[in-house]
């Protein structure tokens, strides 16, 4: 059968556009589907006050041409919502994406044809094309969760979603605002919402660990380097678990004495990031070295936060970097703010929203506008959106009902030619998300080449490589400290979601040598027909 395209991707973030970008330079046709009216993805969608990149700018950004490298300039240490829009924007025209991306456009059906070993794809606009494969680009942390708080409709103000903020910004000058949830788009959004509000009301199910970002324009002579040395900065990330070049002390923290293990928290502290958690090398595999660095951030709110009662309901309980790790600017100072209120809703939750605010632990709240920072289905929820179907009709949706079993995190059984860059079971958002998105897209490209080289219509991964895979992805989420806790890497934000850890935390380097293995091996763990 002839089909439309030789791929059609869903969505036009940064793996959207990195993909289309190869697989025409490698000859392929490609159609792009995006639901929002441009490209960006996340950096589209998140546009509430304060958003910006938690990894480094110069680090966050692609790869794939010097030239690009070169010519783009970043401006802070971390880079802002609207600059890294700017960014993804450049990068559409520079490479002319936009002729081959279809806006506005949602993918609603994906059904394989065995007979013509095609997939079938549908749109809310009622495109119906067909493509020999389907590369799905949604991202990991696309999918908004609105928690099904009771009366949430009965809410006479307006109610805002981090994850889906108004285009044309909201002014929170003189009004009075409650935000719910203090994970990463809270603790970037409640400073600057402070300013703003003449009163917020901070409402708190789980107090979080959070590292000062320390951000700053960038030196123009700092950028001048890194742009000389760019090929050697990224070598050294993609030999980094995180893929990101920041530099990991070998030693234990509770095997260091304790004047040194402080040293060496304070420096972290003072350069900021996530590299915090670098401080030492099992931070994330032994409880009481976990303790050493929690101990210390928990310190360090009671230098900041005034109010001895606040600065406990602020102080997390947890474990360190189990739930993922925030970086701010002001967050905890903005609780000695005396038009800010934190709401402990940790031992009941809220009972219902009420017309004027909502209601919990007996006591009512009012405000005009409802901020919920409330997060994401994360790296299932938008795959799972999409009704995509495999041989013999089988929905990825009952597939994956017990939780995602994939190989390598990009393909599954019984879904042949299909690809899900940054999928369950890769690193995905336990490292860099940029370099992680190139790896996939690189290894989707070469294998499409590769295919049509050798004459090969249909890959598939095969049961067995598949088991392997997704034991050895539980294998290495089972020795940190990471998969012990209730979030969203395990889906225990979703009420009802499977428990299963879902990202491949065994380290980029180890990531990437497993697939160019199977490459090597004439792709081991595949069928290909
Ligand atoms: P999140 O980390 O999942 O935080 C959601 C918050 O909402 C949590 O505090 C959660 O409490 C609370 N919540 C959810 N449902 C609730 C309910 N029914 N009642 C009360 N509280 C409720 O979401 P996020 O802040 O949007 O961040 C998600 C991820 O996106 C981050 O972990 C990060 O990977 C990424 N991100 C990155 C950046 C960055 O680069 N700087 C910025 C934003 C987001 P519990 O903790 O008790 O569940």
């Amino acid at each position: 059968m002839s089909t439309d395209f030789d791929a059609v991707i869903i969505g036009a973030g940064f793996a959207g556009m990195y993909m289309l970008h190869r697989l025409r330079q490698k000859g392929f046709t490609a159609r792009v589907f995006e639901a929002g009216e441009g490209v960006g993805g996340t950096w589209y969608w998140n546009r509430y006050p304060g958003a910006r990149c938690d990894v480094e700018s110069v680090q966050y950004s692609y790869q794939f041409s010097r030239e690009l490298e070169q010519e783009w300039e970043w401006t802070e240490r971390y880079a802002t919502q609207p600059e890294i829009l700017r960014y993804a924007n450049h990068v559409a025209d520079r490479f002319d994406l936009r002729r081959d991306i279809r806006f506005e456009t949602r993918i609603t059906a994906a059904v394989f044809d065995e007979t013509a070993n095609a997939w079938r794809v549908e749109t809310d606009k009622g495109d119906r094309v067909a493509a020999r494969f389907v590369i799905t680009a949604m991202g990991c942390l696309s999918s908004p969760n609105t928690p099904k708080i009771p009366g949430l409709e009965d809410f006479k103000g307006p109610t805002y979603h981090t994850g889906n903020w108004p285009h044309e910004g909201v002014d929170f000058t003189g009004k009075t605002v409650g935000v719910i949830g203090t994970g990463s788009s809270a603790i970037q959004s409640i400073p600057i919402m402070a300013q703003q509000a003449s009163h917020l009301t901070v409402f708190q199910r789980t107090a979080n660990y959070t590292v000062p970002a320390h951000n700053r324009p960038l030196d123009p002579a700092y950028v001048r380097q890194v742009k000389a040395n760019y090929p050697e900065m990224r070598r050294r990330a993609r030999s980094k678990p995180a893929g990101i070049d920041f530099t990991i002390n070998p030693a234990s923290a509770i095997a260091t004495p304790e004047a040194e293990r402080r040293r060496e928290f304070e420096k972290r502290w003072s350069y900021g990031g996530l590299g915090f958690m670098a401080s030492f090398s099992d931070l994330l595999l032994n409880d009481d070295s976990n303790k050493t660095a929690a101990d210390f951030v928990r310190s360090k709110i009671f230098e900041v936060v005034k109010d001895p009662r606040t600065a406990e309901l602020l102080t997390p309980k947890n474990i360190i970097g189990c739930k993922r790790l925030c970086v701010d600017t002001g967050y905890w100072e903005t609780f000695n703010r005396p038009n800010v209120t934190l709401v402990d809703i940790s031992d009941a939750p809220i009972e219902r929203i009420t017309a004027s605010g909502l209601r919990a632990r007996g006591q009512d709240y009012a405000f005009d506008c409802l901020v919920l920072a409330t997060g994401f289905d994360a790296m299932t929820g938008a795959l799972l959106k999409v009704d995509i179907r495999g041989r013999g009709g089988v929905a990825l949706r009952d597939k994956w009902r017990e939780g995602p079993k994939s190989y390598l995190g990009l393909t599954v059984v019984g879904f042949p030619n299909l690809f899900t860059i940054t999928g369950p079971g890769s690193p995905s958002v336990l490292t860099n998300m940029l370099p992680s998105i190139e790896q996939h897209v690189d290894f989707i490209a070469d294998c499409l080449e590769t295919m049509r080289a050798r004459g090969v219509n249909v890959i598939e991964p095969v049961e067995k490589a598949q088991e392997a895979w997704v034991g050895q992805v539980g294998d290495a989420a089972n020795i940190t400290l990471r998969s012990t806790c209730s979030s969203w890497y395990v889906g225990a934000n979703i009420p009802g979601k499977p428990r299963v850890f879902m990202p491949y935390i065994g380290g980029f380097p180890a990531y990437i040598a497993a697939c160019e293995t199977v490459v090597k091996n004439g792709y081991e763990g595949f069928a290909l027909a």
